[in-house]
């Protein structure tokens, strides 16, 4: 009888600190910059980049020493309600937290660490780095990740 993987037989409380990193599919997608509606509270994602990712890589260039470095990084562990409103959809975290099965291009489900890039879920190749751009210039900024949900293309300001 086939094993029963430990993401469809655990809660995310109950994993281990290895099986919970391993679910990060590495996509960056937590990595861009937000705005939040002040008035009615929604996330709106950019395609900015943290000033720590590297975006031909999609990595964190400092991930041990992230929270001190950009002490807006969060933590995803352990997960709140007000961490889920600004993870993507894609998210393991997210969907797993939400009742949803990991999806097809998840490196866990490939055992390809690639497949999340060849999804085209990952912001790699089109983020932009934060250096040089404004604060109040990032409105100009905002994409629609959620309906590019999954497998489907980005459309990132160009
Ligand atoms: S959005 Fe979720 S899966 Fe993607 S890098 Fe962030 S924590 Fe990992
Ligand atoms: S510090 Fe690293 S992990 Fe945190 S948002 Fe920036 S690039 Fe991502």
């Amino acid at each position: 009888m086939a094993e029963v993987p430990f993401w469809e037989s655990k809660t995310l409380d109950e994993m281990s600190d290895a099986e919970w990193e391993s679910l990060c599919d590495g996509c960056a997608r937590c990595c861009l910059q937000k705005l939040e509606d002040s008035d009615t509270g929604e996330i709106y994602f950019t395609s900015i980049a943290c000033r720590l990712l590297d975006c031909g890589s999609c990595r964190c260039t400092n991930y041990k020493n992230r929270q001190t470095e950009v002490p807006d990084c969060t933590m995803v562990r352990p997960i709140t309600a007000e961490k889920l409103a600004w993870l993507p959809g894609s998210c393991a975290y997210k969907r797993l937290a939400t009742g949803l099965p990991l999806p097809a291009w998840h490196p866990l489900i490939t055992g390809d660490p690639d497949s999340v890039h060849d999804a085209a879920v990952s912001v790699k190749l089109w983020a932009i780095p934060e250096e040089g751009i404004k604060q109040i210039d990032y409105e100009e900024y905002v994409i629609d990740l959620e309906s590019a949900e999954d497998e489907e293309p980005l459309f990132p300001h160009e």
